[in-house]
């Protein structure tokens, strides 16, 4: 069975907003079949982040779960308000605004764990995974919706074309899972591309620990602000030349190499490296 967000939105005198990201999923087999691979625990509380016209937040809900949900279009968190929260009163909460400008833990009512879900709008993929780091210590697992091109670049290992920033920081922090592709043809409107879920599951222990994180996140910054030079050139413009060498040679990795070629693991040692020589073996 299909629903037509087209009739929906009619019906309520709305559109679908490019700028916003408005491609609603119009296949409830697409979205049970998302949950099913999803496999959230039982009784999990999740924020879900741009409910769009619910076609997550419904089945959620069935399955049991609390929701709290974003969405920035208050034409279309009045519908949710109005169709899908008398359903499960107290099981669904629905804030209208900017997921970008809100805090995880409070919309989760200060829950220790939390699941985070959404079929994400492109605009704002990035930011938000950045955000979803920041809270990494509630947030156990997120379930994703990516453009499949930026999905393929979170995957990527040390060597893949797509590899960078993001495929650093995020395979550091959390398993990630590629869960289901999905075709153009089960959104209205019809995106130009492809879809893939991706879960992350976020990690309780972190090997090789991070001695100072700020310092983990500029190693990384700087290794990839010029992706084609060696690491020794690249670091040089935000470390002393010197203190480069030294942090390479103290993380057994040659000057000459790409930061396309470090595993996570690889950047950790070399940033702790960093952070020995910054302040001191004693203090680091
Ligand atoms: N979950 C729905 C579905 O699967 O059909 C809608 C997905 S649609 C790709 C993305 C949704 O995110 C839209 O409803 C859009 O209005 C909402 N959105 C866009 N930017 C947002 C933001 N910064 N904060 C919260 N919601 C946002």
């Amino acid at each position: 069975m299909t629903v037509s967000p087209r009739k929906i939105l009619n019906e309520r005198g709305l559109a679908a907003h490019k700028g916003l990201g408005q491609n609603f999923l119009a296949d409830p087999g697409t979205a049970r079949r998302l949950l099913d691979r999803a496999e959230l625990p039982s009784g999990m509380f999740i924020v879900e982040i741009g409910p769009g016209l619910g076609a997550l937040t419904a089945p959620l809900l069935e399955r049991g779960f609390s929701v709290a949900a974003v969405e920035i279009d208050r034409g279309l968190s009045q519908y949710l308000e109005e169709e899908l929260r008398p359903q499960a009163p107290d099981r669904l909460t629905i804030y209208s605004g900017d997921i970008l400008e809100m805090d995880f833990r409070e919309l989760a009512g200060g829950r220790a764990s939390f699941g985070v879900v959404g079929n994400l709008p492109y605009q704002i993929s990035s930011p938000l995974l950045f955000n979803l780091l920041e809270a990494r210590e509630n947030v156990s697992i997120a379930v994703l919706m990516f453009q499949k091109e930026l999905a393929d670049r979170l995957v990527a290992g040390p060597g893949d074309r797509t590899y960078g920033i993001l495929s650093v920081f995020l395979n550091y922090y959390a398993r990630i899972e590629r869960l289901l592709d999905i075709g153009p043809e089960v959104f209205f409107p019809r995106p130009k591309v492809g879809s893939t879920v991706l879960r992350l599951t976020f990690k309780s222990s972190l090997d090789p620990a991070i001695k100072d994180e700020e310092i983990f996140k500029q190693t990384v910054r700087a290794g990839f602000a010029q992706r084609r030079k060696t690491l020794k050139n690249a670091l040089s413009a935000r470390f002393a030349p010197e203190m480069v060498e030294a942090a390479l040679s103290a993380a057994g990795i040659k000057p000459d190499k790409r930061a396309e070629t470090l595993t996570s693991g690889d950047f950790v040692r070399l940033a702790n490296a960093f952070s020995t020589l910054s302040f001191g073996p004693g203090q680091a």
